[in-house]
């Protein structure tokens, strides 16, 4: 066992990677390749341990396990939906467990990551947000995920991970210690490419311009679900700290950046916020920043009695955005069998369950 003092080797970007082995080889009067035969194992082999690193010398294997770790989370649990989305309840190093989902389509393998234990955001239509903030996610436990679900599928027959949403518990622009490392590492250690990983915010305005002012060309998605600060509040109290005319200027300089298309996500509450009277404004705001509208129908959640809008008010609302011009499409509800879908994540209460249960 490694002590809690050595680097997660996961958590470095590959520039610090490189750096942190190169030292630690040089100090051992060791070659200067072994840095890359454990840089090769890390982003190729996906190793989850030193004593795998089989063309390293013993001594080597075991002298970089007390210098480093490879901090992967643990499976705790996976349920396959009768879809085939697959979640998976991951424990990590101090007990905590956050959720990720691998969803199959046609053409693509989505993973969806967490990028906090809980979330603080309190957002009155989620599960994750009525759980509450447990703790940030370091890079490598976001990173880590990946890898471990990457394994995961490659094993059960499900492929390549194709893409990446971070769009799991928490609100990864409220964790851009955690958050913005892990694009770097996801991005430039393990290939994947900038336009096939998106960050969903809710709309903290300087973790987007601090994505904009990167030089990659990340997705970006902003969960809108109103196109109005009073109505948007009583949904989202983050909107008291940064109101929607913030968040869309903050948007604008997205695109002026040269950031890639804006998705909004509009999750659609029946009664709520599925007015048809609505869609004009909707229209205005994704009309200024080229925004493509992903509708989603509201996953029911144990602490609120709303439901989904009705599929033909759904259809009525997509409908009238197009006419307006605006491209929109109506999201799948995937895994919802084994609570897999938008919002249901909340490994929390799970675990509290399964202790419950004995
Ligand atoms: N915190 C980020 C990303 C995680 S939530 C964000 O809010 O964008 C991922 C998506 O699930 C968001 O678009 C969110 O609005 C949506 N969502 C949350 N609860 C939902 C529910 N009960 N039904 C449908 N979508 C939900
Ligand atoms: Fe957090 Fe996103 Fe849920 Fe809001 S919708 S509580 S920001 S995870």
């Amino acid at each position: 066992m490694s002590d809690a003092e050595s680097t997660d080797l996961l958590s470095l970007t590959p520039d610090a990677l490189d750096v942190a082995l190169s030292d630690h080889f040089r100090a051992r009067g060791q070659p200067a390749y072994r840095a890359g035969q454990v840089r090769h194992w890390v982003y190729e082999g996906l190793a989850a341990d030193f004593e795998g690193m089989t063309n390293l010398p013993a001594d080597e294997r075991e002298a970089l396990a007390q210098a480093f770790r490879l901090d992967e989370p643990q499976e705790d649990r996976v349920s396959v939906s009768s879809d085939t989305t697959a979640k998976h309840l991951w424990r990590l190093s101090d007990g905590q467990v956050v959720e990720s989902v691998l969803i199959p389509t046609a053409r693509r393998l989505t993973l969806c990551i967490s990028s906090q234990a809980g979330c603080a955001m309190g957002c009155t239509f989620c599960a994750t947000g009525w759980g509450g903030f447990d703790r940030q996610l370091t890079p490598g436990e976001i990173v880590g995920q990946y890898r471990a679900s990457r394994r995961w599928a490659e094993d059960n027959g499900y492929g390549s991970i194709t893409n990446i949403v971070y769009m799991g518990m928490g609100e990864p622009l409220a964790n851009r210690k955690g958050v913005m490392p892990s694009l770097t590492i996801l991005n430039g250690g393990y290939g994947v490419g900038a336009r096939r990983i998106t960050v969903s915010t809710v709309g903290v305005v300087p973790g987007i311009e601090e994505l904009a002012a990167r030089p990659e060309q990340f997705g970006l998605a902003l969960s809108l679900h109103a196109p109005e600060t009073e109505l948007r509040g009583t949904l989202i109290p983050l909107e008291k700290r940064h109101p929607l005319p913030d968040v869309m200027a903050a948007l604008d300089g997205f695109n002026e950046a040269g950031g890639r298309r804006i998705t909004f996500e509009y999750t659609m509450i029946d009664g709520v916020n599925d007015a048809l009277e609505l869609v004009p404004g909707v229209a205005v705001l994704a009309k200024r920043v080229g925004a493509f509208v992903n509708l989603i129908p509201f996953n029911p959640i144990p602490y609120q009695p709303w439901g989904p809008s009705p599929a033909e008010r759904i259809e009525a609302f997509r409908g009238m955005l197009e006419s307006r011009g605006v491209s929109a499409a109506i999201r799948e509800t995937r895994g919802r069998d084994i609570d897999a879908a938008c919002g249901q994540l909340r490994a929390h209460a799970l675990t509290e369950l399964k202790v419950g249960r004995g």
